[in-house]
């Protein structure tokens, strides 16, 4: 889509894509600031979001950052007829690419289903493997239902962002509710856990929080999805050669401690996109800075050690009195005074008893 806006300056581009079709699969929110790409596309937002959890609710005004949410058929269908438009750009739909490209002189070689291709360079999103433990420090995992009821149980004003859940099995487990109507919302199972965990096993605990904890009888289920973000991938490898990146979740698209991927994968494929215009090759993602990426990095670790300390944790950051600081660390531009302010808000004995232990160890994965 990016390269599409690009009209005549876009290069010559075929796009593999093994869907025959698209579907809303997944809704994407993030926090509306300054800098957010895509906002013509949005269709819901909230000036409001609340924490909950061991009975204290914190609610919390957003209104100069709204939470907001694009449905991935509004992007989809956008991003298609940008393409279809535009015709330097030749997408091959039920196209599939696996294995490894070959290399022969300053070309590559890409055996498709529907037959050889020769680029000059490679965006490549593929997966790298399906979800296993230790490829992440921690894997967010979510199992979301869109529901409509017959009675009025939502409040469209305010989303949900974690509503915690009891820790069972060391696994951190809240709902996040997105209402977009008093009677319609997506409501999602969340789990933060070492290993990634499927719909299979997600969806019946759903039901049952619906049930019990919502009081919300068999609803009317309009779509469904799901999901297993890496939080802290192991290693990423996201330029396996210069004429060859890896892009999107695989090339470390995901924000480590929140599993934000979608602003930061637009930011990087107008910066690709802008790249292959000038032909220049494609760039990989960004690395964090240093200081986001520790600050990341030892969060996850104290979340993975003490499962049960997460809800007090996250209220903590939620209840920072300058809530703009914590929407600047999650959208990956703190300043040097928001680190400190969140640093501050934590507790420090968690965190320096996890810092000394990292340190220690050599082994970092399964310390
Ligand atoms: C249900 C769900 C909800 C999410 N919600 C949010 C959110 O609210 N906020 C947020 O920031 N992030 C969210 N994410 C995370 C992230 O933004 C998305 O996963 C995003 O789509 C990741 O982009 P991607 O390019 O890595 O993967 P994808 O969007 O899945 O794109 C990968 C592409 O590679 C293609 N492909 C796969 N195999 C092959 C092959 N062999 N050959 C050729 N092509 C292939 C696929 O068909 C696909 O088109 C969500 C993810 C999911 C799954």
């Amino acid at each position: 889509m990016r390269l599409a806006e690009r009209g005549e300056q876009c290069p010559q581009t075929t796009i593999i894509e093994p869907r025959e079709s698209y579907d809303h699969d997944r809704t994407w929110c993030f926090w509306g600031t300054p800098s957010a790409q895509l906002s013509a596309l949005v269709r819901h937002r909230w000036n409001r979001v609340q924490v909950m959890a061991d009975g204290h609710r914190l609610e919390v005004d957003c209104t100069a950052t709204p939470y907001e949410m694009i449905p991935a058929s509004v992007f989809y269908a956008t991003a298609l007829k940008a393409i279809s438009q535009n015709h330097r750009l030749r997408f091959c739909g039920g196209t599939s690419f696996d294995g490894e490209p070959v290399r022969r002189g300053d070309r590559w070689e890409i055996s498709t289903t529907q037959g050889m291709l020769r680029p000059r360079w490679i965006v490549d999103t593929r997966p790298l493997r399906p979800p296993q433990r230790d490829d992440a420090l921690l894997w967010q995992s979510f199992c979301g239902l869109e529901i409509h009821c017959e009675t009025e149980c939502f409040n469209p004003e305010c989303a949900t962002l974690m509503d915690f859940l009891p820790t069972t099995d060391q696994r951190i487990m809240f709902l996040y509710v997105l209402p977009t109507s008093t009677r319609q919302a997506l409501v999602e199972l969340t789990v933060f856990a070492p290993d990634p965990l499927g719909p299979d096993m997600l969806q019946p605990i759903l039901m049952q929080v619906l049930a019990e904890r919502l009081k919300i009888a068999p609803p009317q289920v309009i779509r469904a999805e799901s999901g297993s973000l890496p939080m802290g991938l192991s290693s990423i490898r996201n330029r396996p050669h210069p004429d060859w990146i890896r892009a999107g979740l695989p090339g470390g698209g995901a924000r480590p401690a929140s599993g934000f991927a979608f602003q930061r994968i637009q930011r990087w494929a107008d910066q690709c996109a802008g790249l292959l215009t000038q032909g220049l090759r494609p760039c990989a993602p960004r690395t964090d800075p240093w200081r986001l990426r520790a600050m990341d990095d030892l969060f996850l670790r104290v979340l993975r050690r003490h499962p049960e300390a997460a809800p007090d944790l996250f209220l903590r950051l939620f209840a920072l009195r300058d809530f703009a600081a914590m929407v600047r660390f999650l959208s990956d531009c703190p300043s040097w005074t928001d680190c400190r302010r969140i640093i501050c808000a934590l507790p420090p004995g968690l965190f320096l008893g996890e810092l000394g232990k990292t340190l220690l160890s050599t082994n970092n994965f399964r310390s």
